[in-house]
């Protein structure tokens, strides 16, 4: 599911990232087009706040349908929702629908970001060592990626490519 009025965008949780950043940039909304090529739903993508330094998705959302644990629908608004680096506040089983504002541009300068944003993350993961999935967290002001290149497993992975 994808709602659109003015600025603001409502997507299903099941719905695919992808799928959500693609309508956003035709609407001429800016705001989530660095995000392209990170894999996941929507919902997934909320509750696990996904960003790199050009920005994370929080600071889009404004609200947030769930499922509560007692099967009761509940909507969560900006002032009740905490984002943290790759982490939510967001505890409830299912997240239903999310939504967004963002920002009115020219749909050309939007698309020149979202190029450049894939472009970048797609050289730094290269097509034939594409990963399925991401298995570690980043520890308090640490990066998972340092300490298992500190422990040597970094060479280990290399070696079982080869
Ligand atoms: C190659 C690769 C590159 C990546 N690059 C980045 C990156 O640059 N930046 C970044 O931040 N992340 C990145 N990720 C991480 C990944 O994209 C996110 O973790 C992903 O978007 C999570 O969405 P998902 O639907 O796969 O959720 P899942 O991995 O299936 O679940 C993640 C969590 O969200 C919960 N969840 C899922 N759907 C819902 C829902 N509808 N309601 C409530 N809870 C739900 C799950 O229970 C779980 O706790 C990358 C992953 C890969 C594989």
């Amino acid at each position: 599911m994808l709602e659109w009025d003015g600025k603001r965008i409502v997507a299903g949780g099941g719905g695919q990232l992808f799928d959500l950043i693609a309508f956003s940039v035709r609407q001429g909304l800016a705001g989530l087009e660095t995000l392209v090529g990170i894999r996941g739903t929507v919902g997934g993508s909320v509750r696990c706040n996904v960003g790199d330094r050009s920005g994370e998705i929080g600071q889009a959302v404004q609200r947030v349908t769930v499922l509560t644990d007692d099967g009761k629908i509940h909507v969560r608004t900006r002032d009740q929702l905490a984002f943290s680096e790759h982490q939510s506040d967001i505890d409830e089983p299912v997240i239903l629908s999310v939504e967004f504002e963002l920002d009115k541009d020219a749909p050309a300068a939007i698309l020149k970001r979202m190029r450049k944003a894939w472009v970048l993350r797609k050289a730094a993961e290269p097509f034939s060592f594409q990963s399925a999935v991401r298995l570690f967290r980043n520890p308090p002001g640490q990066t998972a990626s340092a300490l298992i290149d500190r422990a040597g497993l970094g060479k280990l992975a290399s070696a079982g490519r080869n």
